[in-house]
């Protein structure tokens, strides 16, 4: 099943059959393929021929490079089906998510393709006479790309085409749990680029391989940028590499994303945004709502409507209809348990929370979503379970709210529920949510790639995506031009 859709997709049987690397599908723990794992010291070679497709790609104009990118996303869209699933066969996602995953990808290239011939400078005004100055990008050299397993192809494309269009080659490292989509992608592109005659060898290429492969990205002097996407431990041990030799890094890490409920909100809206954000993806959602902080006033209600829907979610294989698909590993299971032992510890009362399926799917781990009533924001809740745990605090004060919101480490998404236009406006406010993202009316997850997407404190920093990411694809110059005889100095030094 899965040989017919790669190879449909252009991987030949070498390349995802001959490896020693299994890759289980989290869907009924089948080996689905077996690559080749690069070892650390072959990642140069690969950088060295980035370097060598830098030098021409820059040359080439950026509508040029936006066509090239343009064809992508036209390619994309003949192969969505069958990408989108690949991507639930090598992540669990449902059918709709994998898919979901896959337009993504097409969204972004359109975006590239617009933002081809906008990559747009300034002139400035100069004090001096006879003078003017203005600010110009260029491309800015190898970008390499590191990816986490939970959206395997889009976050690679929310890099590559913005990247290309701003002028510079990709080297990708997927995750060791997704190479397979990751092989398909690049085989989807090579056969655009075979006929482009103006993009060089190597525009695009894949390093399989664990966090070696990642760190000889980060260390190598001719990566210009090392875009991570990853847990905050992952960002915290690549970060310093990076910039210890002053290199550029992009970094999307860890959230734990809230939504705060107000006596005023459409209880019917919340209850369905809550859903789809907490048991989406099964919790493995970078902006997964995991903190509900409900008003007092209607927190019985609330939780008694979420464990009626929780109880009528349908869980099973994704592609077969269901609303949740597995979780990706037994080590996510057994996170996900140690985390429901510590919250039972720290006072949580726990709804849900166990494995199903075990008889159909013995290989497998499949859960009931989780809902922890919690005393406090204790540890448990301060930190990121990649796994669907949703925990519930009351609060009875906005700004109480607002401070239990601001109130962990991580600051990716976040998002209120409330028809009050002063709640909302706060929120949005500087005093309000500390996150990259700040939602009215709709759940923390689900970004479209036309905003800036990333967020603040353990999350890294990092923009990707829409508005003006793409600036950091591009180094920015600032030229002063002298059209006069003289030689008039700024700040009006006088040198006789
Ligand atoms: P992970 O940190 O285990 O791995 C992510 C990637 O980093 C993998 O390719 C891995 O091989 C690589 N890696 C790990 N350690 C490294 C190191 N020391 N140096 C270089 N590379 C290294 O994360 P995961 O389990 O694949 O994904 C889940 C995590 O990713 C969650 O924390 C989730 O919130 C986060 N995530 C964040 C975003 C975002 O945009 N903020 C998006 C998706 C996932």
């Amino acid at each position: 099943m899965v040989s017919r859709v790669l190879e449909g997709l252009g991987v030949s049987s070498t390349e995802y059959q001959q490896g020693d690397h299994p890759v289980h599908s989290p869907i009924n723990g089948e080996c689905i393929g077996r690559v080749r794992l690069l070892e650390r010291d072959e990642v140069a070679a690969s950088v060295a021929r980035a370097a060598e497709a830098f030098q021409a790609w820059c040359q080439v104009p950026a509508p040029r490079r936006g066509e090239l990118v343009r064809r992508f996303g036209d390619v994309l869209r003949q192969h969505k089906a069958e990408l989108g699933e690949l991507v639930s066969w090598e992540t669990g996602k449902i059918q709709a998510e994998g898919l979901g995953e896959v337009q993504e990808m097409i969204d972004i290239c359109d975006f590239a393709v617009g933002l081809s011939r906008q990559l747009y400078g300034l002139t400035i005004a100069s004090e001096r006479p006879g003078h003017h100055m203005r600010e110009t990008w260029h491309p800015l050299g190898v970008v390499a790309v590191i990816s986490a397993f939970n959206f395997p192809v889009a976050v690679w494309a929310w890099n590559t085409a913005p990247a290309l269009v701003c002028g510079n080659p990709v080297v990708w490292k997927p995750s060791e749990k997704t190479p397979l989509t990751a092989l398909a992608c690049q085989a989807l592109f090579e056969r655009v680029q075979a006929e482009f005659p103006e993009a060089p060898a190597h525009l695009s290429q894949v390093c399989l391989g664990g966090r070696a492969v990642g760190e000889a990205l980060a260390d190598d002097p001719r990566v210009a940028l090392v875009s991570a996407t990853g847990s905050t431990r992952m960002g915290r041990e690549l970060a310093p590499k990076v910039a210890a030799r002053f290199a550029r890094s992009i970094l999307e890490l860890g959230g734990n994303n809230a939504m705060i409920l107000t006596p005023s909100a459409d209880l019917d809206l919340a209850v369905r945004a809550i859903l789809f954000s907490a048991v989406g993806t099964a919790g493995q959602r970078c902006t997964s709502l995991r903190r509900l902080i409900v008003h007092d006033a209607v927190r019985e209600e609330v939780i008694a409507r979420l464990k009626s829907a929780y109880r009528a979610i349908r869980i099973g294989h994704p592609l077969h209809g269901n609303l949740v698909g597995p979780l990706i590993d037994k080590a996510a299971y057994e996170a996900m348990q140690a985390a429901l032992r510590q919250a039972r510890d720290e006072g949580g009362v726990v709804f849900g929370g166990e494995r199903c399926l075990a008889e159909e799917f013995p290989e497998a781990w499949y859960v009931t979503p989780a809902i922890v009533e919690m005393p406090a924001q204790s540890a448990v809740v301060c930190r990121e379970t990649f796994a669907p745990i949703l925990y519930v605090l009351g609060y009875r004060d906005f700004a109480e709210a607002v401070v239990l919101n601001n109130g962990v480490s991580q600051g990716l998404s976040s998002c209120l529920f409330s028809n009050d236009v002063r709640e909302a406006e706060t929120f949005m406010s500087a005093t309000g949510s500390d996150c990259g993202i700040a939602n009215i009316n709709i759940g923390p997850s689900g970004a479209e790639i036309g905003g800036a997407f990333g967020g603040e404190k353990d999350t890294g920093g990092g923009r990707e995506s829409g508005s003006d990411a793409w600036k950091a694809y591009m180094r920015r110059q600032t030229n002063t031009v002298n059209y006069s005889r003289e030689l008039p100095l700024a700040q009006g030094i006088v040198f006789d």
